[in-house]
């Protein structure tokens, strides 16, 4: 199994160690045949506009959004949830637009809106690891997607397919539980595709 992390911007590195630290064969994404040899996909968070602007001019954005429109799993934390939302409340443009969710970038403030807590995360814990940093929250789902998490009553980590987003950081904490539930989307994802070639 391979996964790759998108290595544009922002807190990569974070999510290479600890795929790397669970066992996992991670590699940074940098270029447009990087995305033929992973099983799944990191969007770490950054800076969305920045990412958003960085994988069209490096040319990884059509190859990134067919593979995930044709099931590829992704993760998207932070901006990397900024970056897979059909739909930015407060922005006129969307990125790779491919989960059905409505999101509210820099939802908590632009200075102010960092924090840590813990909350339970569905089919992942009861206490999850928290960091919030200048966060967007998930203003609203579409059909098929599973809200997993609300802090004060709002989603921060929802569920569509293979697509995972959360509006929290859990590579800048110790928690390694959400990595692991991505790895058994991933997991899961190549046992399916092997069940439609041995068919
Ligand atoms: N505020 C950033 C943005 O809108 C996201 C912050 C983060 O990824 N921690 O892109």
């Amino acid at each position: 199994m391979k996964i790759g992390v998108l290595a544009m911007q922002g807190a990569y590195r974070e999510h290479l160690k600890i795929l790397k630290s669970l066992g996992i064969g991670a590699i940074d994404v940098r270029y447009e045949e990087d995305i033929d040899n992973i099983d799944g996909l990191i969007i770490p968070g950054g800076e969305s506009t920045t990412m958003g602007k960085l994988i069209k001019t490096l040319g990884l954005y059509d190859k990134l959004k067919s593979r995930i429109d044709n099931n590829m799993p992704v993760w998207g934390t932070c901006a990397g949830m900024i970056l897979l939302a059909k739909n930015i409340v407060n922005e006129d443009y969307s990125h790779l637009s491919v989960m059905n969710i409505s999101i509210i970038r820099n939802a908590y403030g632009r200075q102010l809106g960092s924090f840590e807590t813990k909350a339970p995360v569905k089919g992942v814990g009861e206490d999850i690891d928290m960091v919030f940093i200048r966060a967007p929250y998930i203003e609203s789902v579409g059909e098929n997607v599973e809200i997993l998490s609300t802090v004060d009553g709002n989603i921060v980590a929802a569920q569509e397919g293979n697509i995972l987003v959360t509006s929290f950081h859990p590579e800048l904490t110790k928690d390694l539980r959400l990595h692991k539930y991505f790895i058994n989307i991933v997991s899961k994802s190549i046992n399916d595709i092997n069940c439609i070639v041995a068919q």
